[in-house]
Parts: structure tokens; C-alpha cells; sequence
């Protein structure tokens, strides 16, 4: 599949954790154009892992996700965004900079998620976490384009994920 997203775009990733928001946005997207909410609470805690930092984590990516749109600066957002909640505050920021905003959702198979979180060396979340996630995850697919994302893409397999491609239009 051709992801073809448009210039200065808001691209957001959804997807439980495991689930492989961040190698994805790694082998498509340059780091400057990444905000990751883990990155986020590394900067302001020092401990990409620190719950206790995530609001201030999420005010910063904001923060950073404005400024970049205001230059009209393509910008992955790099965080679960299962909640409806949580893509709203993103899409009005979008909204507010008139930049289009398109999803990529990374939806594999619960037990592909449990299998990667449980193996990751970096930070495992509780599985229930993972479970919860999953199931917001697919009550929220199809409302995304009503939601207000002009594309919705949706990668339902490993090799889904591991054939698509990211072209700029
Ligand atoms: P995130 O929580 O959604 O950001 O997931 P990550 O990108 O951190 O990936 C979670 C784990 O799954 C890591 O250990 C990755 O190395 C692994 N992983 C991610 N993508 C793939 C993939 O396409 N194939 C395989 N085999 N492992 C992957
Ligand atoms: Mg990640």
C-alpha cells in the first residue's frame, strides 16, 4: 500500500502498544518530523517510561505539534491516540493551522501486540493495558474520517506494515 500524505500534513499513528507505532515512524519519517509522547516525557523527566509525567509530556508535544504546523511542517505523532479524546486535542490543532491531517493505523492482532510488548527490552506496559488498548483501538475505526482525518489508512497485518510505503503528494 502507497501512503500518500499530503505536505505539511498532521500524521497520526495509532495503535496499542507493542503494536509498532515507533519502528514504523522510524524507517518512514525523518526524527525532527517524529513527536513521540515517550520521547516527550524523556525531556521533561528524564525517564521516557515516567507516568507521572505524561501531562506535562502530552502539553509540550502540543506545544511542538503548533509550531511545526504553523510552518506548514509535515508531523507524525508518535503516541497510542486510541482515545477519541486524545486525537481531538490533535486535530484542533491542525484545524487551527488549516493543515490537513491523515491517520496511519497500525492495527495488528491482540496477541501480536502482548507477543512484542512482552519481548521488548526497552519498557513492557501490563498486558491489561495492551488488551485495553486494543479494543478502544478498533471501537474507534470507524469513526476516523468523521473524526475529521481526510485519510485513514489501515494496516491490519505484518506484512501490511511491512509493504506500505510513505510518498509525499
Ligand atoms: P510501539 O509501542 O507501537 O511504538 O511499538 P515499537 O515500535 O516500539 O515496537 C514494539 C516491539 O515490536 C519492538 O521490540 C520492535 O522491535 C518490535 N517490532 C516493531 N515492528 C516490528 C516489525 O515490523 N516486525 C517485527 N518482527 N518486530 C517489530
Ligand atoms: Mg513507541
Amino acid at each position: 500500500m502507497i501512503l500518500r500524505l499530503p505536505r505539511g500534513a498532521l500524521v497520526v499513528l495509532i495503535g496499542a502498544s507493542g503494536a509498532g507505532k515507533s519502528t514504523f515512524a522510524a524507517a518512514h519519517f525523518q526524527p525532527s518530523q517524529v513527536l513521540s509522547s515517550d520521547a516527550m516525557r524523556a525531556l521533561v523527566a528524564d525517564d521516557p517510561n515516567d507516568q507521572s509525567a505524561t501531562e506535562p509530556a502530552f502539553e509540550l508535544l502540543h506545544t511542538l505539534l503548533a509550531l511545526r504546523l504553523a510552518r506548514a511542517r509535515l508531523t507524525v505523532v508518535d503516541a497510542t491516540n486510541v482515545e477519541r479524546w486524545a486525537r481531538e486535542r490533535l486535530l484542533a490543532v491542525a484545524r487551527r493551522h488549516r493543515r490537513p491531517a491523515a491517520a496511519i493505523v497500525i492495527d495488528l492482532p491482540l496477541e501480536i501486540c502482548l507477543e512484542r510488548n512482552a519481548a521488548r527490552d526497552d519498557r513492557t506496559v501490563p498486558a491489561a493495558a495492551v488488551r485495553r488498548q486494543h479494543a478502544t483501538l478498533r471501537r474507534s475505526i470507524g469513526s476516523l474520517a468523521e473524526e475529521g482525518f481526510r485519510q485513514v489508512w489501515r494496516l491490519d497485518a505484518p506484512q501490511s506494515v511491512s509493504e506500505a510505503r510513505v510518498e509525499l503528494a
